[in-house]
């Protein structure tokens, strides 16, 4: 861009915010629109009220970042404030359910999920060696 006669070209990798700041204090339009994402709890800056985003569940123009209030899941997400209260935070309705359980049940559950994971590499292995087809020496036809 430098070569195209850009005098200032800057990366604006950690510098929204820096950006905004100087153009309004100089009285520049500011050329960011919407929310620069961050990835610290704040889960975003806002920096324009323009709304660019949509809510993952019902499509509403939203962008708010959240994280699955099912720990095991903890799934980031863009979820609108309606969403939000009747998914209690969550990303689906098997997280919400799961939500819903004694702490002790939801680690039960967790557990489980890794369990049946090896499980099914287990079987993997299993399928692997009944496709096996033997050698042709390996039934004597060869010695006759
Ligand atoms: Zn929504
Ligand atoms: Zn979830």
């Amino acid at each position: 861009m430098r070569h195209q006669g850009f005098k200032n070209v800057y990366h604006v990798e950690g510098g929204i915010i820096e950006y905004t700041r100087q153009a309004k204090a100089q009285g520049l339009p500011v050329k960011f629109i919407g929310k620069n994402f961050v990835f610290d709890e704040r889960m975003g800056e806002r920096i324009t009220d323009d709304i660019i985003a949509h809510c993952h569940q019902c499509g509403e123009p939203c962008d708010t970042h959240t994280n699955c209030r099912n720990a095991g899941c903890h799934l980031l997400f863009i979820q609108c404030h309606s969403c939000q209260v009747s998914y209690q935070g969550c990303c689906s309705d098997a997280c919400q359910s799961e939500l819903a359980l004694p702490l002790e049940e939801q680690r039960e559950r967790r557990r489980g999920r890794e369990t049946s994971m090896k499980i099914f590499n287990k079987s993997r292995d299993r399928l692997r060696g009944a496709l096996h087809i033997p050698a042709p020496d390996e039934n004597g036809s060869s010695e006759q």
